[in-house]
């Protein structure tokens, strides 16, 4: 083999060594360890390595019987004729000229007997050796112990294989990942007293707009982007994870709070210029957050979630960085603790039920549906407001569990007030996501056949956010409704998106004001102006116009007067179980009386 062919294998080399072991802290993993304490077992001997061998040094990845972690790499025994993928026996060092001098055999450990397998990954090309190492010198190994030690290093180089492959990379970046700087966290214990730094060059909701425009290639040159202007703004040698979709992370050594302050700036600076994806210059617009890491929050709760958490109001700040506030921690906890328990309360038969709330035809003043509205009554929490638990669910998959429980029960209540002569309709809060997942149609249908109902007692409410997600999608889901005979209601409209657009093309029955527009409600105010127009805009569409959130004799008079068909609110009455719906009906909710 020519010079320059070494030379070459060797840069090779060098990269699979790289790839495959530099992700691995040394002594990390259980499998190595487990390998050379079975070889000691094995061969009766005091020491057993894997040993790596990079650049400078040999590096022992496990290791039992040997001091340090690693040695200079012109010391090493496995580093001789690596190249020829087969064991180096030594049976006695001090009579073998290429070792006799060695300081490993002159000085500590005293090496007398050396037998080292190589780790091959292709022909040729070793990352070091699995090797054992006794004090005293031993007779050669005879074949079955040769294959041990072949097969126990097959099983060395599967495993750095299948460690490298389970994702600790990031295939986009090149980058350790998550799982990578999860692992670092808590195996090596390395970064105990270190500073967590989190950077999200840009909201969630910022590059789901740059992608829908300038697609999914724009994304990946971004990401690469800002890991170069990171990279470059690190000290050399810093190791930057990527944490997820949107976040890099790094990890960096203690230090004066000023100092610590001046680093983060630099981070912030080296973003604000123009990253250049392809030819395109794209503004990041970074949040960064920071954590110590082992001294604040404590260990059981997941870090890159509450780093997460803080991005945001980071990128609102001023510096553009946030360090940790044990009040997020604390708001965190009680959502991390809410949503373990949904699952539970789901199956539990006493911790969640629906209250109804009237809703009033303003012309007759008599209630022609309710809404049905969840309570969760936590065990050891009490009650938690929808307000809470349902934007919380809806980040998880619980969300849809939530819609069919309340699917179901909202029609077994159907039934029994039919079953009592007391025709009712009823809407359900639906969520975007619901209708995204072609089971709620399903879901629904078996829901009222079950129970016996005819779809026109039934009416969906959803926000208008669905509309932004998958738009065709979502009306031809609603199409579907339709077509069956359930009613389909916008609520809050006039709080966010309101497109006039998308409202004229969905085939919804009715529109629910939301409360917030009557809230300053006061003669000549611009909500005066907008609720007017909108009733009679929403009017001119054929839609059915809700007032939601009616509190007040000035709210209701107003609104039947503007021509607005419904009204619902505490002004006719608070959401209710369904036992006392039917007493209030009763006693004169459904019909007009001296209280409105
Ligand atoms: P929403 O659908 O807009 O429901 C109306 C909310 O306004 C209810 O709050 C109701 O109690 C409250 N409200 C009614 N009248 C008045 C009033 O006159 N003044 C004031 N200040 N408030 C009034 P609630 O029950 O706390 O529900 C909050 C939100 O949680 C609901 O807003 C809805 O988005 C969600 N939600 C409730 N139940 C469900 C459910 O079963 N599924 C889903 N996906 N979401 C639900
Ligand atoms: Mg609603
Ligand atoms: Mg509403």
């Amino acid at each position: 083999m020519g010079v320059s062919t070494i030379a070459q294998n060797e840069r090779l080399r060098l990269v699979e060594v790289d790839r495959l072991t530099s992700a691995i802290a040394n002594g990390s993993d259980p499998v190595l360890n487990s390998v050379v304490s079975m070889l000691c077992g094995y061969f009766q001997v005091p020491t057993a390595l894997v040993s790596i061998i990079d650049r400078d040094y040999q590096v022992f990845k496990a290791r039992i019987g040997m001091e340090g972690d690693r040695t200079p790499r012109e010391w090493s025994f496995c580093a001789h004729e690596l190249h020829l993928d087969s064991i180096l026996e030594v049976c006695d060092t001090r009579q073998d000229w290429r070792f006799a001098e060695n300081p490993l055999v002159t000085g500590e450990p005293h090496i007398r007997y050396y037998a080292g397998a190589p780790l091959v990954v292709s022909p040729g090309l070793s990352l070091g050796r699995l090797c054992i190492i006794d004090h005293q010198s031993r007779p050669v190994l005879d074949t079955r112990e040769r294959a041990l030690l072949a097969n126990a290093a097959d099983i060395v180089v599967a495993r750095l294989k299948s460690i490298h492959r389970q994702h600790f990379y990031d295939s986009m970046t090149g980058l350790p990942n998550r799982k990578r700087f999860e692992a670092d966290l808590h195996e090596g214990h390395a970064f105990e007293g270190q500073t967590a730094v989190f950077i999200e060059p840009i909201a969630a909701s910022a590059m789901d707009g740059l992608v829908k425009t300038l697609g999914v290639e724009f994304f990946v040159q971004f990401m690469l982007a800002v890991k170069e202007a990171l990279l470059a703004a690190f000290p050399a040698g810093a190791r930057l994870y990527r944490t997820g979709t949107l976040s890099f992370l790094t990890v960096m050594e203690h230090c004066e709070p000023a100092l610590l302050h001046a680093r983060l700036d630099t981070i912030v600076a080296a973003l604000s210029r123009p990253l250049y994806c392809g030819n395109v210059p794209v503004f990041a617009d970074v949040g960064i957050s920071v954590l110590q890491l082992g001294v604040e929050a404590d260990a059981s709760i997941d870090r890159l979630r509450l780093l997460a958490s803080m991005t945001d109001a980071a990128r609102r700040s001023e510096r553009r960085w946030l360090g940790y506030d044990p009040l997020i921690d604390a708001h965190l906890r009680r959502s991390t603790t809410l949503l373990n328990a949904l699952e539970g309360a789901l199956i539990a038969t006493d911790q969640l039920c629906l209250v109804y709330q009237p809703r009033i035809d303003l012309s007759v003043n008599r209630c022609v549906a309710v809404e049905a509205l969840l309570r969760w009554t936590h065990p050891a929490l009490g009650p938690i407001s929808p307000a809470e638990f349902i934007p919380l669910a809806e980040t998880t998959a619980s969300i849809r569990g939530i819609t069919r429980w309340v699917m179901r029960h909202a029609c077994q209540q159907l039934a029994a007030w039919r079953a009592d002569g007391l025709e009712m309709v009823v809407s359900l809060n639906i969520s975007a996501l619901d209708l995204t997942d072609g089971h709620l149609f399903d879901d629904l249908t078996r829901a009222l056949r079950d129970h016996g109902v005819d779809p026109r007692h039934l009416e969906l409410e959803f926000t208008e956010s669905v509309l932004v997600t998958d738009f065709d999608l979502v009306q031809e889901q609603l199409q579907r409704f339709r077509s069956l005979g359930v009613a389909i209601g916008i609520d809050d409209f006039g709080s966010g998106y309101s497109n006039w657009v998308y409202l004229r093309k969905i085939p919804a029955t009715s529109v629910k004001l939301d409360r917030s527009l009557l809230a300053n409600l006061q003669p000549g105010s611009n909500e005066w102006h907008i609720i007017r127009n909108l009733v009679s805009l929403l009017r001119d569409l054929r839609l059915t116009v809700v007032a939601e959130g009616i509190e007040t004799d000035l709210h209701h008079h107003l609104l039947r007067g503007w021509g607005c068909d419904q009204g619902q609110g505490y002004y006719y009455a608070k959401p209710m179980p369904a036992t006392d719906l039917a007493t209030w009906l009763v006693k004169g909710g459904g019909r007009p009386t001296t209280v409105f």
